[in-house]
């Protein structure tokens, strides 16, 4: 089956992965800082935190913004459950808003209809690897007295008029699982600007553990001496993973650059196939591909999607409405709370995109589904 995405492996990367394995640090060791300071680089320069997922990414990251129970999460249903579920776990209640119809992306007039006295936090989502439109949920964010949170799974080394991915909201989500731009089989990260939301951020990652003595309220016990002033958990990044974070960073140009070349090329081989809607673009963002959307109108998404895979073509759905889980259904969400992307969702299919995706295996995918829609 021809996957809907995966990882590029390299003998560089083996080789940085071996090298640490035969080295004194396996975890808490040097390559950690050193992929740290590379991930910062694509983030415009804010300094990023490494953790195991990027799941574990929003759950620090919202640990970060000091979501409590009992405070609102605002955020969008067009996204992996992870984005809403690590709010709802620290208490919060998730408000979502809708999304935009053409690009998927968290609408900000949606959110400055929800946006209230209890909002801490609004999470946008780079949907496909597109970014959203920071100015206008900044100023909603602003206005809310709210954290603005980027879930830029899907977008890293993307723009947003000409500002990278990581520095267009206060704190900055990557994951780096396979299929994502970048792996490090697991793996996530946190960019934050603010040095007081940073130490929050790297002390959660590490049980909250407060090692510096002029932090600590007994500071003169010993040299062995440690205290925790508010939990955390245990989300470091090892260094065996770190080491391929730092070679596959190094690949990341090349990744953007294949997988716009691929895009182009669905863009224009697709451009005339009967009953499809294409990606929409926005002038104003460079973004990094992470996944191709097409919407397949007409009902007939379920049939499309069945029939690619019966013919090796291991096509995805991203996502079913977070609400849509019994989790929050179980909450009393109800369906229908966000019509635009229910109505999204209905038809998206995404095709195979990944870097080592070979033009000839693209023909196949594209001749496939016209043969279907046509
Ligand atoms: C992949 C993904 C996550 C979770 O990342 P993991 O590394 O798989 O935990 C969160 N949000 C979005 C939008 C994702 O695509």
């Amino acid at each position: 089956m021809l996957p809907y995405g995966r990882q590029s492996i390299a003998e560089t990367d083996v080789e940085a992965v071996t090298r640490v394995l035969r080295g004194d640090w396996l975890t808490t060791g040097p390559a950690v800082g050193a992929f740290e300071a590379e991930l910062a680089r694509w983030a415009g320069g804010v300094p990023c935190v490494s953790v195991t997922s990027g799941t574990a990414a929003l759950h620090v990251a919202y640990a970060a913004a000091e979501v409590r129970a009992g405070d609102e999460v605002i955020t969008s249903p067009l996204t992996f459950v992870a984005t809403a579920a690590t709010a709802a776990l620290l208490g919060a209640r998730v408000v979502f808003a809708d999304v935009q119809p053409d690009t998927g992306n968290l609408d900000p007039d949606a959110v400055a209809a929800l946006a209230g006295r209890r909002t801490r936090v609004v999470t946008a989502v780079d949907y496909a690897g597109h970014p959203a439109d920071y100015d206008e949920l900044r100023a909603v964010a602003d206005q809310a007295g709210a954290t603005l949170v980027a879930d830029a799974a899907h977008s890293i080394g993307a723009a947003y008029k000409d500002r990278p991915v990581g520095s267009l909201a206060d704190l900055t989500t990557f994951s780096f699982f396979p299929t994502k731009t970048v792996t490090t089989a697991e793996g996530g990260a946190v960019a934050a600007a603010d040095p007081e939301r940073h130490a929050r951020a790297a002390r959660f990652r590490n049980h909250g553990l407060v090692r510096d003595p002029a932090e600590q309220r007994e500071p003169d016990v010993g040299g062995w001496h440690q205290e925790v002033h508010e939990f955390g958990l245990n989300y470091r990044l090892p260094d065996v993973l770190c080491a391929l974070g730092i070679s596959q960073l190094r690949r990341l140009a090349g990744f953007r650059e294949r997988r716009r070349e691929l895009v182009s090329r669905y863009n224009v081989l697709l451009r005339d196939v009967p009953g499809l809607t294409l990606p929409a673009q926005r002038a104003y963002v460079s973004p990094s591909w992470h996944l191709y959307p097409v919407r397949v109108r007409d009902g007939r998404r379920r049939e499309v999607y069945d029939r690619m895979r019966a013919a090796g073509i291991g096509v995805q759905v991203n996502y079913v409405p977070a609400y849509w889980h019994p989790v929050f259904a179980d909450l009393g969400y109800r369906r229908g709370l966000c019509p635009r992307a229910e109505a999204y969702y209905a038809e998206e299919l995404s095709l195979p995109l990944f870097p080592d995706l070979t033009d000839a295996q693209q023909d196949r995918v594209v001749e496939t589904l016209a043969g279907i829609l046509v």
